[in-house]
């Protein structure tokens, strides 16, 4: 014979497990509900926010000063939606913001007693949504953070007439053994904590089916004053009286077989003291897979053959201890088991649309009937639904005020859309694309979802024609900026300052009608593996010439799929956003940057070349060489032979008048005085539009760009390169162009004469 000794050793490992799920005397939960009154004291509705609260981070405001700030929120849903997932669901902007919504609606704590409605076409991910959820839901409940207390009723037997260990059948101790599982073993806890009983035979428990926190059995009617004494007068105390989230722990009454068994046992013992003390605290411990506080149903889930549940070992101890006086029935439904938890039902289909006409009646009457008994049932109901199965709610029209809809469209915030097939294709999708090429397959694929009118765009924007260089005539590009919660430069500041919080509301409220058409989401993952597949080459980037192929040949097979022309407002939008890059990649339009450089300059020219200085005014580190102040002055347009009288000057300036007259003397900053002022003039002077023209329309310029990196590339004068450097490190900075990237969208700024087609046509901001 083997010896199992060591085998069976393995199992002292496990030892420690049971700690984690304490069973506590009324007298010591009492002394946990004082130190953790909050955790404690929670109904399903209170644990499924702070839940929500836990994995999702404050929103944010991109515009945080906006006085016309509707609270469109940009939240982090990753925690709750995709960390630990096998599946991750992305939800956009507009869905987290109903979310939170939703969820804000449970704080304020009125009860609900409706049914939660996820309405999304299918594809939309609804089903990935709500198995996220919920997994979310059962580990935040298991945790400490997430823990509640449940009922368990610990009795001494009677008569030990085939008692607790007296298994009729396997079956029997089977149900027994189930029973505790995961719970721990109460005499080995009763020990730990010093009582006195340790045969555990004499002693059978009776656990809560429904759940019940242990408080609802102090009577209703001295409840209040019982708290009232539990309690110091601090500032729990006064929230537990005051708000309306807490007002469930003064009405509701323990299930029904609490309640009789309560009575039976207060006519036994005469005295509710000695009741109590059989009342027991376990945690709630959380099981989808057995149905124990959250529950998931498919529509391919058969009806169960017994609706009504009890428990026989259970049932004829109580029998024992209870003899002579009324039966107490251990006798309850699946709903018990989901009390304070939650209740779901995947699709309203087949069996599941039974199992919500149960619902809507049990709802409607506040109570669900087991035989005779009445049971409660407070739990947080879920359904996803799709379009087409509405008509069976439309018929009931009781059903309106007890369903609550929240609507989970198809993706229509295209940072969103973009981080899907980053999920699905590996991030490092991002480097075989020029910048912005990915973002607008994702505009593409969103633009067959959005309605082409839009009345609250219309009433905003007004003619959309203004806008044709930056836009589509529907508007479609401004929304889904808006829906990203992104206020686009190019409106006109007429526009911007019409941007209220009225209308933003609306544009918002009017989202609920997109994304019910389109290119699913499934389709758009399947679209963007064609499209990568015929188009991610290792020496080549994805452009936008092979994103329009792509997408018309799309288009000719269903012309409804876009609206008309929106392939090529794409195109202009993005050709006048890379030609404002390459611009500024040239060029310092930004102020502070100007104002830096200028500061740096006037530093720098105290010192001879080919040294390192820190700047005591800006405390940048500057490598003062020739190239350092060649580049500053190329853009304060000093030709190169008068660049070291320049230098002279300015240092000469510097030393006689800005120092020590301005700045010592008056106390004026650096960027007060006039050589500062003069300076920055002449630098801005001319950065305007017309600027450009002369590189783009310059060869030399042009092969410079493909010659660099090269080494013919220092064949060329100076200031060539040192603009093409220049510029080459500003698109890769600033706008994250590969090496590569910058290279080739240069080349189509210039082949595309983009330069002279935005000049002609007269954009309509300055
Ligand atoms: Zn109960």
């Amino acid at each position: 014979m083997r010896n199992l000794t060591r085998a069976f050793g393995n199992f002292e490992k496990t030892r420690g497990q049971w700690r984690q799920s304490p069973v506590l005397s009324f007298a010591d939960f009492l002394q946990e509900v004082v130190k953790y009154p909050n955790r404690v004291i929670r109904d399903v509705y209170h644990v499924y926010s702070d839940m929500i609260d836990a994995y999702v981070c404050d929103g944010v405001d991109e515009y945080g000063d906006d006085p016309e700030s509707i609270q469109f929120l940009k939240y982090d849903c990753s925690r709750l939606f995709a960390d630990g997932s096998d599946r991750p669901f992305f939800a956009d902007r507009l869905f987290a913001n109903r979310l939170m919504r939703h969820v804000d609606s449970f704080k304020v704590g009125a009860k609900q007693n409706k049914i939660y409605i996820f309405d999304g076409p299918h594809g939309s991910g609804k089903s990935t949504f709500l198995n996220n959820l919920l997994r979310k839901f059962e580990e935040y409940s298991n945790s400490p953070e997430g823990s509640r207390y449940e009922v368990v009723w610990r009795l001494k037997h009677e008569h030990l007439v085939g008692g607790v260990h007296n298994y009729n059948s396997l079956a029997e101790k089977l149900a027994w053994v189930l029973d505790s599982d995961g719970k721990k073993n109460l005499s080995e806890e009763a020990k730990d904590n010093g009582c006195e009983d340790t045969e555990s035979g004499d002693y059978f428990h009776v656990p809560c089916p429904s759940h019940d926190n242990p408080l609802l059995l102090v009577p209703k009617e001295i409840r209040r004053q019982f708290f009232d004494d539990l309690f110091e007068n601090d500032e729990f105390k006064w929230q537990l009286f005051t708000e309306k989230k807490y007002e469930w722990i003064f009405h509701e009454e323990p299930c029904t077989i609490c309640v009789s068994l309560y009575q039976e046992l207060l006519k036994k013992y005469r005295d509710p003291i000695k009741v109590m003390e059989c009342v027991y605290a376990r945690p709630y411990i959380f099981n989808r897979r057995l149905g124990e506080g959250v529950s998931v149903f498919n529509p391919g889930d058969k009806p169960l053959r017994n609706t009504i549940m009890s428990n026989e070992v259970v049932q004829r101890s109580l029998d024992a201890l209870l003899c002579g006086s009324k039966h107490v029935s251990y006798l309850y439904s699946r709903y018990a088991k989901t009390n304070n938890g939650i209740y779901a039902l995947m699709d309203i289909k087949s069996n599941n649309t039974d199992r919500l006409m149960e619902l809507h009646n049990i709802i409607s009457d506040g109570v669900h009937k087991v035989e005779d008994i009445e049971e409660q049932v407070n739990s947080l109901l879920f359904a996803l639904m799709n379009p087409e199965d509405k008509k069976l709610l439309e018929d009931l029209h009781a059903f309106a005020d007890r369903v609550e809809y929240i609507n989970i469209p198809y993706v229509l915030d295209l940072q969103t859309e973009v981080d899907i097939y980053r999920e699905n294709f590996g991030k490092h999708i991002n480097e075989t694309f020029l910048p912005r090429v990915l973002h607008n397959f994702a505009r593409v694929i969103i633009a067959t979802r959005l309605r082409t009118k839009s009345d609250a765009m219309d009433e905003w924007i007004g003619k959309s024609d203004k806008y044709e260089l930056y836009c589509d005539t529907n508007l479609q590009l401004l929304k889904m900026e808006i829906f990203t919660g992104y206020i686009p430069g190019w409106l006109t500041e007429e526009d911007v300052a019409n941007f209220t919080a009225k209308r933003r509301q609306k544009i918002v409220a009017e989202s609920e009608k997109d994304g019910w058409k389109g290119f699913s989401g499934r389709d758009s993952i399947r679209l963007f593996n064609e499209f990568y597949s015929i188009y991610a080459r290792p020496d080549k980037l994805i452009d936008m010439s092979m994103l329009g192929k792509f997408f018309r040949k799309y288009c000719k097979e269903d012309r409804d799929i876009l609206p008309m022309g929106f392939l090529d407002s794409l195109l202009r939008m993005y050709n006048y956003t890379v030609l404002q890059e390459v611009k500024e990649s040239l060029y310092y339009y930004n102020e502070e940057q100007i104002s830096k450089d200028i500061v740096n300059y006037i530093f720098a020219v105290n010192f001879e070349p080919d040294t390192v200085e820190y700047c005591e005014f800006t405390g940048e580190k500057l490598e003062i060489t020739e190239e350092f102040f060649a580049r500053i002055e190329a853009r304060l347009q000093v030709d190169s032979g008068g660049n070291n009288t320049f230098r002279n000057n300015v240092q000469k300036t510097y030393s006689t008048t800005a120092l020590p007259q301005e700045m010592l003397r008056d106390g004026l900053d650096i960027t007060e005085t006039s050589l500062y002022q003069h300076l920055y003039e002449k630098c801005t002077y001319n950065l305007k539009e017309k600027v450009l023209e002369p590189f783009l329309k310059n060869e030399n310029f042009r092969r410079a760009v493909k010659d660099y990196n090269h080494e013919d590339f220092k064949t060329y004068d100076e200031k060539i390169q040192s603009d093409v450097t220049y510029m080459m490190q500003n698109l890769q900075h600033k706008y994250r162009y590969s090496r590569q990237g910058a290279k080739e969208i240069c080349i189509y700024v210039v082949d595309n004469d983009l330069a002279k087609i935005f000049s002609e046509s007269k954009p309509a901001v300055s």
